[in-house]
């Protein structure tokens, strides 16, 4: 008896390290740090079902910070965007 092909819904997640950590997880919104290298893990390239689209590859802890730069921009530009209104 043949059964249907079953589409896995778990995502494969890698981490930064040399030898990056690989987990698999149900989730297209994985927040993970590894504790090894302090980076996010992020979808593998090499999982099948990889189709987002690619972000920068991260530079370990580099992203966090970049991150809250981006979202203190953002910020004040609604800020001023209220001033101005
Ligand atoms: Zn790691």
């Amino acid at each position: 008896m043949r059964e249907p092909k079953q589409k896995s819904r778990l995502r494969l997640w890698e981490c930064q390290c040399p030898r990056p950590t690989k987990i698999r997880a149900a989730s297209d919104t994985l927040q993970v740090i590894c504790l090894s290298c302090g980076s996010m893990f992020t979808r593998a390239r090499r999982d099948a079902e990889y189709r987002e689209i690619a972000h920068r590859p991260s530079r370990s802890q580099t992203v966090r910070s970049e991150a809250m730069d981006l979202l203190e921009a953002v910020l004040g530009a609604l800020r001023n965007h209220e001033a101005v209104e």
